[in-house]
């Protein structure tokens, strides 16, 4: 039998919770402060010797956000996890942990926007290296390793272009080298894809996505091994202080409770938009690793449990005005960035081109989140967009 320690409803439901010592309330309280009182110097001076696990300052830890991390790296399967004020902000502090001047990283092409100004734009001041590689071919990830290689950044699926990598292989790839890997998992989460049972060291998360849900709040999540937690906690995190506020984490522990009803019903609902889509004669493509076309569905299979609710599609017509009459049209998929809330999503490529006509998206690509609304509702308010194409 598996312990039932590790299983979800434990783990979202009591892990963490020590009711007794608040009134045995349902909902634990939100401990809103930024400091915390000793009674001897002695117990200070404890506190200070090791801040990964004491609680002096809300910068460090916070009972609300100790909480809400230990709910974290159970999901995750692993010892730690530290909450962050953006996924942006995790990335950066996972990866700044992991490189020094001289030192090269290979990650994978198209990932997150701010993934890649980090690379190119801010360790590029500090003599940090990358190289970018089509994630989907092993060989280009092994030809990109250098001797100074200490990171492998992967986005498995990336967010706009929904390419796999190969965790496994690559986790065995790196390991051979003695190179860190990290992935953003943001687009399955713990519930559906495992990264460190698959041997990856870091998992990192935009909890602004799914695993906060409800549109309300932005959060990051870094989870890893004590091992490398330990160095990133009291080194790079408490450095750079993006800490989550005590209540942004009490928001996350609300949102965790729903995490499996909430994505269960994106994943049956984008089943039936993309059947939908993918019969259509104004579509030229859909990208989704879980389309009966892709050329990655069982790599889909054997690493994620179930299709997500993002995914993206190629119109036929690359002509701006068709595009944006299309977009403008739909009611429910609001016009946005983001994603993972309970409202379904359009994010149209042109408004990216319109703003940097240099950018090198495809002027056709339109990226869609399947939300929580009615698959019929949605797929209706789909094809009275159609309508205005065949005009
Ligand atoms: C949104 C997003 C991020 C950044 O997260 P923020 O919480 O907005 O800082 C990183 N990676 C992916 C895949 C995302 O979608």
């Amino acid at each position: 039998m598996s312990d039932p320690k590790t299983e979800l409803s434990y783990i979202l439901n009591h892990l963490g919770e020590d009711r007794e010592t608040y009134f045995n309330a349902v909902v634990p309280p939100l401990v809103q402060t930024s400091n915390f009182a000793f009674q001897t110097v002695d117990a200070f001076a404890e506190a200070i010797a090791d801040e990964s696990t004491s609680i002096i300052y809300s910068r460090g830890n916070n009972p609300t956000v100790m909480q809400l991390n230990t709910k974290l790296a159970a999901l995750e399967g692993t010892d730690t996890a530290i909450t962050l004020a953006s996924g942006s902000a995790a990335i950066a502090t996972a990866v700044i942990s992991q490189v020094k001047k001289g030192d090269h990283v290979v990650c994978i092409q198209h990932p997150y926007t701010w993934t890649f100004r980090l690379l190119d734009q801010l360790l590029g001041r500090f003599g940090v290296s990358y190289t970018l590689v089509d994630g989907r071919d092993l060989a280009q990830v092994e030809e990109a390793i250098n001797d100074q290689t200490k990171l492998i950044f992967l986005e498995s699926p990336n967010s706009m272009m929904m390419e796999l990598q190969d965790l496994e292989a690559i986790a065995v790839l790196a390991k051979k080298h003695g190179i860190v890997t990290a992935i953003d998992n943001s687009y399955a989460t713990a519930l559906v894809q495992k990264p460190i049972a698959m041997g990856i060291d870091l998992v990192i998360y935009s909890a602004t996505k799914y695993l906060a849900g409800h549109s309300d709040l932005v959060a990051g999540v870094i989870c890893g091994p004590k091992h490398l937690m330990k160095d990133i906690f009291t080194g790079d995190f408490l450095t750079l202080g993006a800490c989550i506020s005590p209540f942004n984490a009490w928001l996350l522990l609300r949102s965790l409770r729903t995490l499996p009803l909430r994505i269960e019903r994106s994943s049956r609902s984008v089943v039936e938009v993309i059947a939908f889509l993918e019969q259509h004669p104004a579509v030229e493509q859909v990208l989704f690793p879980f389309s009966e076309q892709s050329p990655q569905l069982e790599l889909a299979r054997k690493q994620m449990r179930m299709p997500m609710g993002l995914f993206s599609i190629l119109l036929k017509t690359k002509e701006p005005h068709q595009i944006e009459a299309f977009c403008e049209k739909l009611q429910y998929f609001l016009m946005a960035v983001s994603w993972g809330g309970h409202e379904s999503l359009v994010f149209p490529a042109l408004a990216v081109r319109k703003a940097h006509p240099e950018a090198e998206i495809p002027v056709n690509l339109l990226r869609f989140y399947v939300g929580l609304e009615e698959p019929a509702v949605l797929i209706a308010d789909l094809e009275a967009a159609f309508h205005i194409l065949a005009d």
